[in-house]
């Protein structure tokens, strides 16, 4: 048996940084990551045979908890019917069947294999569409690693950003104005300035990718207006709160219907699946239909649609985001009263299946904001809790996950060990 470090030491002479994903690195938080050996609902198991609760959940997509017998069966006998065809199938139909009946905005789907392909094809799709070149997007927000959307804001409100990816050109992104999240009069006068220039605005609808930051009170619906006012395509990233945040992600929360909509981790169940639809008169310009290119040679695979399909069909059992959602409120809530009680800024918060924690006295709404936390403190408590046998994500910049696996027990024994560990904490 190999422990983590052996392994860790082994996968860097052949994979750089030896990881497949930077933030899989530890390298924010420091030490050795864990290499997972299997999964079983709300727990992982590391090379060493250590368990752990686990609050990364693949990174949004485990919602049912990890390798739920029914969509282990749906992948096993999709795969018996073999692997890929490069052709149609009915199941592929069927998941666009679920996904459009389950989001009123979303007229038509096309899959892709991840949530960067949705996201970039969207984009494309809206430049396509509207004859335009600029785009919005929001400092903080992660919409997949495209050359145009690694990008973070410029010197002025008003100018073009700079890349945050060496190997993009400062060019590929002079398109990307990038915003604060939660300003909408940054939105207004862009839009005041490029009147007719502004293609899209791609956004987190609740983000989760500066830890979790939810929406100002009307910035999403001042987002619609806007966009509606000047001819611009509004794209909800819902690649993680799709299906994650309640049944009809955050467009079923606030009412707000996008022009576009991506999707990708829960829809796949673990698999690779990425999605993005909308209006149907915008979709007809995507190919063979209309002149905007997309494909891929794995699109619709048949082992992964099944898999997605599965868990989209066991998320429709009765109550499920009601306990769901009752799970991460107790994990945010109890954490909030046991690191207060050890009189150590804190504070979380939750929605669905997603939480955040943050190292600071109130609940952040604007990067800045999260950015202030207390960064050393998080990582005390990170690897705190990893010792003790509760994996959270390696950083303060990420939301955390919480499945339908997640009871209330289990809830009950991550607090009694957080309560242990903020304890240390504030000695050290
Ligand atoms: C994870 C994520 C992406 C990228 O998806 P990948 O499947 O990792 O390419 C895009 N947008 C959001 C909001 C995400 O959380």
């Amino acid at each position: 048996m190999s422990s983590n470090s052996e392994l860790f030491d082994r996968a860097c002479k052949t994979i750089p940084g030896g990881v497949n994903s930077p933030v899989r690195a530890f390298r924010s938080v420091g030490g050795t990551p864990r290499f997972i050996q299997r999964a079983q609902g709300a727990h992982v198991w590391d090379a060493e045979g250590k368990r752990y609760i686990d609050y990364v959940g693949s990174w949004g997509p485990a919602i049912l908890g990890h390798a739920h017998p029914e969509v282990v069966k749906a992948v096993q006998q999709a795969a018996e019917h073999g692997l890929s065809f490069g052709a149609p199938t009915e199941a592929e139909i069927e998941i666009a069947e679920a996904i459009v009946a389950r989001l009123p905005s979303m007229e038509q789907v096309r899959l892709v294999s991840s949530g960067t392909e949705a996201t970039m094809t969207a984009i494309r799709l809206a430049r396509g569409y509207t004859g335009r070149a600029r785009i919005i997007k929001f400092e903080g927000c992660y919409h997949g690693h495209a050359d145009s959307l690694l990008v973070k804001a410029g010197s002025g409100m008003l100018t073009f950003g700079n890349p945050t990816s060496s190997g993009v050109p400062a060019e590929f992104v002079q398109h990307t104005l990038v915003l604060d999240y939660n300003n909408l009069d940054a939105v207004e006068a862009a839009f005041k300035k490029y009147p007719d220039q502004i293609a899209c605005i791609i956004v987190e609808p609740i983000a989760g990718n500066m830890n979790l930051v939810k929406p100002r009170k009307g910035f999403l619906e001042g987002l619609r207006e806007l966009c509606t006012k000047y001819g611009a395509v509004l794209i909800f990233d819902e690649v993680m709160t799709g299906f994650r945040v309640g049944p009809q992600g955050v467009q079923g929360l606030t009412g707000i219907q996008p022009d576009l909509t991506t999707l990708a981790k829960v829809i796949g169940g673990g698999m690779p699946v990425g999605a993005f639809g909308g209006r149907a008169d915008i979709m007809a310009h995507i190919a063979p239909l209309g002149g905007v290119y997309q494909a891929g040679t794995l699109s619709g695979n048949p082992v992964a649609v099944a898999a997605g399909l599965a868990t989209l069909r066991l998320l429709d059992a009765p109550g499920f985001y009601e306990n769901l959602s009752a799970r991460s409120a107790q994990l945010a809530k109890g954490l909030e009263e046991r690191a207060r009680a050890a009189g150590i800024a804190f504070s979380a918060d939750s929605v669905g299946g997603m939480f955040g924690i943050y190292f600071r006295d109130s609940i952040p709404s604007t990067l800045e904001e999260v950015s202030a936390s207390d960064i050393e403190r998080f990582k005390q408590f990170f690897h705190g809790m990893l010792e003790r046998g509760v994996h959270f994500a390696p950083s303060a910049f990420e939301a955390g996950f919480v499945s339908g696996a997640h009871d209330e027990s289990i809830i009950n024994e991550t607090l009694s060990i957080a309560e242990e560990v903020f304890a240390t904490i504030k000695a050290a």
